[in-house]
């Protein structure tokens, strides 16, 4: 999936404007704090180098 999901906040979650995509809150979090790992694992990588 391609789609950079932009997402708009509802009273029982999240739902992608350009895909239609829906996430509750809880799964929104998760992604948002997975998305923010996989950044800064990328920063430490180029940083050791
Ligand atoms: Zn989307």
């Amino acid at each position: 999936m391609k789609c950079k999901h932009q997402f708009q906040g509802h009273a029982d979650g999240v739902t992608c404007l350009l895909c239609g995509f829906h996430l509750t809150q809880d799964e929104y979090v998760k992604i948002m704090k997975s998305k923010n790992k996989e950044k800064q694992d990328k920063s430490r990588k180029e940083g050791s180098k």
